[in-house]
């Protein structure tokens, strides 16, 4: 059987391997993945999308030029109802000042300070996750609803795990377990979604 080549434009090592896994469960074909860490290094693109498609457009064209592999990208962040949607395309670096690096800590503080208060903490996560080939753009999202939290609860996951209510568990994310979260998360969900597209495609 031939295998096929497919870039996964990520260094993110966790979500590589929830990438595979669910390849391996949907029994797609013999697929080799091969990450950036695999490949010579190169400049980051500027992720300037005003949503998470845009983003994983940007990603996933500005890698398949280069190394002219079929490619995987994904691009993921919160929507909160009470503020317009936002921190939106901006989550990783929503508390960031002057360039500093994003810190998860940082990040939720100031969204629990925006939300003082406010009794309406309906919010989502949503991944967008896009494939391309060349010539062929496959896309895919999951979301994962719930509410923000009045002061972050759990050590599990990342980011604002701590502060997202899962109303199913009536636990944040933070406090349940990688198990729990992967069946329920926005970016399992776009996963399973790509992969039974790319099950037409193959
Ligand atoms: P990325 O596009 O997957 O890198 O996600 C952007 C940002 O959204 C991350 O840096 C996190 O702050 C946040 N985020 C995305 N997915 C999750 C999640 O599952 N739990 C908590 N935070 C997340």
């Amino acid at each position: 059987m031939i295998k096929l080549n497919i870039l996964l434009a990520t260094t993110n090592e966790g979500k590589v391997q929830e990438i595979k896994e669910l390849f391996k469960n949907y029994r797609v074909k013999d697929i080799d993945f091969i990450t950036l860490k695999d490949l010579p290094k190169v400049d980051e693109p500027i992720e300037d999308g005003k949503t998470f498609f845009e983003n994983a457009y940007i990603k996933a064209t500005y890698y398949y030029n280069i190394f002219k592999i079929p490619t995987i990208t994904d691009d993921s962040g919160l929507l909160v109802k009470a503020l317009k949607n936002e921190p939106g395309v901006n989550t990783a670096r929503y508390a960031c000042e002057n360039g500093e690096k994003p810190n998860s800590v940082k990040n939720y503080n100031k969204l629990l300070n925006n939300l003082k208060g406010v009794k309406e903490r309906q919010a989502c996560f949503k991944t967008s996750m896009l494939f391309y080939d060349g010539k062929i753009f496959i896309s895919s999202e999951g979301k994962m609803y719930g509410t923000i939290a009045e002061e972050p609860r759990g050590n599990n996951g990342f980011g604002y795990d701590p502060v997202f209510i899962v109303p199913k568990y009536n636990k944040t994310v933070g406090e349940l377990t990688e198990e729990e979260k992967n069946k329920i998360s926005h970016r399992s969900k776009a996963v399973k979604s790509l992969v039974q597209k790319l099950k037409v495609y193959f």
